[in-house]
This record gives structure tokens, C-alpha cells and sequence, in this order.
């Protein structure tokens, strides 16, 4: 794995060394439980509250408003199937986008055998929500709607501001799966005029199985989905996974420092293995917006290529295909097809996912080999 270039930054980040740091002491010596009175819990109880603390400072809200949680997954269902049940006297009515992370997506899905209705907005060509629709869609029964900061497989970013706008005329709830946006992009909660938004570490150069989802003082609470202990104001009962809030906390932190620089830095290596490809390779095609887009991310697909072959051919590179493998056959991103594009083409899909530990001299290893292999496997390929 030494030689491998790690280029999979949306699938998950390595854990910063800085983080790592914060959180060493949680798991030796700082070992206690946050909810017991003695000294040890009165450690792990004060640290949580600092994490709360650097997770609030990158989100421009109050500590009151943060709720841990195991991650993005978690934050998404809490968000989706808790505030459904919180407000179902006021309506039973949500909606959200096709292009959607599968916690969303399943989440509406499982509410729709519950007697809620839901409601899948179309995206453009980009993968982007359209305020119009949006305000089209609502209706007086509508409760909550969902929409994704930045998605995951082509980068793309809403229309946050203007979906907010259109969703506060309404007075109805708006919950954003912010996982890609928080931390590499503008995270001001207030600024992107949302009600809830959900966040995990391991995308931030934190680890895996703690995220949060921010709740503005002002939302109704979401039902707990959980019984248990009354940690986490009750909404999220069960023992604090304290060495990763504190890692959650440090990645905050860290992101919130980095920011700026990282991000036109991580922008520049994408830009330039995009030009690399383009400059040697035929029939190429971007998906996602060209410019309102994350910073590492270049999904591309090489027409002619399957991705799943073009992934086996690479050697030297970690990077992901779109598209779900089963046994039985190959299935398109769903993101993909709702952004219209063609079936065939949608399997040929490679997502580069840029990250802060990237070189250009990475980029340059990268882009020689992927001209190799895509020019091999177009050689072998009959429709070529
Ligand atoms: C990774 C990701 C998730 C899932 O987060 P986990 O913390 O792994 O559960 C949800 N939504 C988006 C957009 C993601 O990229």
C-alpha cells in the first residue's frame, strides 16, 4: 500500500496527525466517562465540551446547537425520520433531490411506508437542485426538506443560499447533508440558512464513527431514535465516544485554520490532472459543474472504458468508480443517471477525489498511468 497514491478523499480522509494528537490521551489515560462525577469523567466531560466548542466556532453557532453522533448516516436519519416524527401533527410531507446520499434517500424511503409522502426533485445536468422547484413542491402539509451542501461523487455544489431563501418565505424546515461542504468550503450555518445540517470527521481528516448534526435553537428537537441514557440532551443516548468528539473537535479546528490556502491549493492539483488527462486523451466528459464545485473532486468519464476495468487496471492509485457492483451486473450512480447522463457513458465513471496530503508530483504519477491504462484498455475495446 506504501506506493499507492491515495486519491479517494470523498470515500474518507487519513486521520491528521494534529488530530491524532488531540485524541491519544482519550484513549490511554483520559479514559473515564464523561457522564460520571468523579475526576475521570469530569475529564472526558470537560474535553466534549471543547470539542462542542471547535465544532460551533467552524459552524458560526453556539455549542447548545451541536448533537454527536456515529457519523453522517446517523446525523441524516436523526435529521430525516426524527423531525418527521417530532412535527407529524403539522404535516406529513418532505422533500429532497434524487441526487442525494443513500441515508437520505433511504431514510424518505422508509418514511414512505410510513405514511409520509415524499417528494424526489429532479437535478440539472450538474446535479443541482433547482429553487424554483423547490418552491413549486411545497405544499401546506410540508414538514422538512433535505438538500446536500456538496455531493459526493461529482462535487457539486447547490444553490444553498437561494434554496434557503425560498425555503424561509415558506417557514418550513430545511436540513442539509453538509458532509462534503463543512470544512473545505464556507461553513457559516446562519450564512447558509439552514435549520439542520449533518457532518462527519472522517471526511475532515478526522476518524470514522463520529460525526454531529447541528440543530438551530429555534427547530423543533427530533425524536430520539434511540432509548437509552439521556446523553446529548436526550436526542442521542449513549455513552460519548469521547476520543472522537475530541477528534471530531481537532478536525474542526484544523479545517477551520486550513481553509483557505488548502483549498485553492487542492484546486490547483485537480485542475492540473484534469489538463494532463484532456491534453493526452480523447473523449473525455466532466461531470459535475465545472466551476461551483468542491475543490479536490474531478469525476470523469472515459468513454469506452469501463470504470470497474479502468479501476483494475491502476495500480498505482486508489480512486472509485459511480457505480455499485453486485454479482450480477454493473449498476450506474444513480447521481450520474439523474443528471441525465447516458447509461453506457455513466458506467464508464472514475471519481478523483484530491486531498490535502496530495503533490503534484503525485499528480504527475497519477496521469501518466491513467493515459496508459485508458489507451490499453480503448485498444482492447471492440466500439473504440
Ligand atoms: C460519507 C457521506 C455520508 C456518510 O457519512 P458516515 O459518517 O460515513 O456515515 C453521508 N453523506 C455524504 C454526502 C457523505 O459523503
Amino acid at each position: 500500500m506504501n506506493n499507492v497514491i491515495y486519491m479517494d478523499n470523498h470515500a474518507t480522509t487519513p486521520v491528521a496527525p494534529e488530530v491524532l494528537e488531540a485524541m491519544m490521551p482519550y484513549l490511554t489515560t483520559h479514559f473515564g466517562n464523561a457522564s460520571s462525577t468523579h475526576p475521570f469523567g469530569v475529564t472526558a466531560k470537560d474535553a466534549v465540551e471543547k470539542a462542542r466548542q471547535q465544532v460551533a466556532e467552524l459552524l458560526g453557532c453556539s455549542a447548545e446547537e451541536i448533537i454527536f453522533t456515529s457519523g453522517a448516516t446517523e446525523s441524516d436519519n436523526l435529521a430525516i425520520r426524527g423531525i418527521a416524527y417530532a412535527c407529524r401533527e403539522k404535516g406529513n410531507h418532505i422533500i429532497t433531490s434524487t441526487a442525494e446520499h443513500h441515508a437520505i434517500l433511504d431514510a424518505c424511503h422508509a418514511l414512505a411506508t410510513e405514511g409520509f409522502e415524499t417528494t424526489y426533485l429532479p437535478v440539472d445536468k450538474y446535479g443541482r437542485v433547482s429553487p424554483d422547484d423547490v418552491a413549486a413542491a411545497i405544499t401546506p402539509k410540508t414538514i422538512l426538506m433535505s438538500f446536500m451542501y456538496a455531493n459526493n461523487e461529482v462535487g457539486t455544489l447547490n444553490p444553498m443560499t437561494d434554496i434557503a431563501a425560498v425555503v424561509a418565505k415558506h417557514g418550513v424546515l430545511f436540513h442539509s447533508d453538509a458532509v462534503q461542504g463543512i470544512g473545505q468550503l464556507p461553513s457559516n450555518m446562519e450564512m447558509l440558512g439552514v435549520g439542520l445540517a449533518s457532518l462527519t470527521a472522517h471526511k475532515i481528516y478526522g476518524p470514522k464513527g463520529i460525526g454531529a448534526l447541528y440543530i438551530h435553537r429555534n427547530a423543533p428537537q427530533p425524536h430520539s431514535l434511540f432509548h437509552g441514557g439521556g446523553q446529548e440532551e436526550g436526542v442521542r443516548p449513549g455513552t460519548s465516544n469521547v476520543a472522537g468528539i475530541v477528534g471530531l473537535g481537532a478536525a474542526c479546528e484544523l479545517s477551520k485554520d486550513y481553509m483557505e490556502t488548502r483549498t485553492h491549493r487542492v484546486a490547483g492539483l485537480r485542475d492540473a490532472l484534469h489538463q494532463k488527462l484532456n491534453a493526452r486523451l480523447a473523449d473525455l466528459h466532466l461531470n459535475g459543474h465545472p466551476e461551483q464545485r468542491l475543490p479536490g473532486n474531478l469525476n470523469l468519464c472515459f468513454a469506452g472504458v469501463q470504470s470497474h476495468a479502468l479501476l483494475m487496471g491502476l495500480k498505482s492509485v486508489a480512486v472509485s468508480t459511480g457505480s455499485a457492483c453486485d454479482s450480477e451486473s454493473v449498476k450506474a450512480s444513480h447521481v450520474l443517471v439523474a443528471m441525465g447522463v447516458p447509461n453506457e457513458l455513466a458506467l464508464t465513471a472514475v471519481r478523483f477525489g484530491l486531498g490535502r496530503y496530495n503533490t503534484a508530483e503525485e499528480v504527475d504519477v497519477v496521469a501518466d498511468e491513467v493515459v496508459k491504462v485508458v489507451n490499453r484498455l480503448r485498444a482492447l475495446a471492440p466500439e473504440w
